[in-house]
């Protein structure tokens, strides 16, 4: 790589803004993040940042070369599949290196009663069969999934409100963690939860260690797969590391 290596930092998550903080403290990097701009008031990394998208694979292949972008951490969330297949189609087009940082998906425990489906349609077809009255923390872009499910109440938590169609029977409660246990089991306790719909997301999730106390079942969707051939990262500290020896090597 270059001496000042410019990096492209995918972001929108925790680990996107803490690997950006964390390429802050290594020398001859010049570190970028990328945000969608879904949100209206986003958590900014550390550092430079860019939002919107790139247009397509033909228009981040584009930023990369004008931007002389030496090298993409792909920081995303584990379901922006589109994101994901569009940098390393971007990284096949420029010789780049990609790396995907990704956190592992989350494991049942003892007293956990899960339900994986492969996609947010199943986990609607799910619910009712369930419980009656669902916390939805799946994202506003999913509401709309649940929105003939009339035999349920949902409780939906998002940090933007949904937009139509939504559930008729339907509370939104705005927010964005992170959560505590104490929050999430009143929370279960005040809306009488039955069922917690989720993303196979990662990460910290005292939602789940509610719903486990509680005896509650947990409808889990599955991540989409990750792109075949594709280097990984599972921790911050293991993509600095890929970063810093690609620099050594360059
Ligand atoms: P997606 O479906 O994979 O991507 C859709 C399009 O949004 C992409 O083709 C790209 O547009 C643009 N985009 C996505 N991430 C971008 C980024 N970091 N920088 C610039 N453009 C980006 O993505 P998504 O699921 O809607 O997620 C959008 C963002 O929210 C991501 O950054 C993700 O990390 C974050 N996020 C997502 C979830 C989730 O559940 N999906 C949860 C938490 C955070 P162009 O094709 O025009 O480049």
């Amino acid at each position: 790589m270059p001496e000042l290596a410019r990096v492209l930092i995918l972001g929108g998550t925790a680990e996107g803004r803490a690997f950006a903080a964390a390429c802050a403290d290594l020398p001859g990097l010049s570190p970028i993040s990328s945000l969608a701009g879904r949100t209206t008031a986003p958590l900014l990394p550390h550092g430079p940042v860019r939002i919107g998208g790139f247009g397509g694979v033909p228009g981040l292949v584009d930023y990369l070369r004008s931007e002389r972008i030496a090298a993409i951490v792909d920081a995303t969330h584990p379901f922006a599949a589109r994101m994901t297949a569009n940098a390393v189609a971007a990284a096949a087009a420029t010789g780049l290196p990609l790396l995907v940082l990704r956190r592992p998906g989350w494991t049942e425990a003892p007293g956990d009663d899960w339900h994986r489906v492969a996609s947010i349609e199943a986990a609607a077809a799910l619910v009712p069969k369930l419980g009656e009255r669902v916390f939805l923390t799946t994202g506003r872009q999913t509401i709309g999934a649940f929105a003939d499910v009339d035999a349920c109440w949902f409780l939906a938590r998002s940090v933007e409100p949904p937009e139509p169609p939504v559930p008729g029977r339907l509370d939104v409660l705005l927010d964005r963690g992170p959560f505590t246990l104490d929050g999430e089991r009143s929370l279960f306790t005040a809306h009488r939860i039955d069922v917690l719909v989720t993303k196979d997301s990662g990460g910290v999730a005292p939602k789940l260690a509610a719903a486990r106390e509680l005896g509650r079942p947990v409808v889990l969707v599955d991540r989409p797969p990750l792109p075949a051939d594709i280097q990984t990262a599972a921790t911050v500290e293991a993509a600095t590391e890929w970063l810093t020896t690609r620099q050594r090597c360059a």
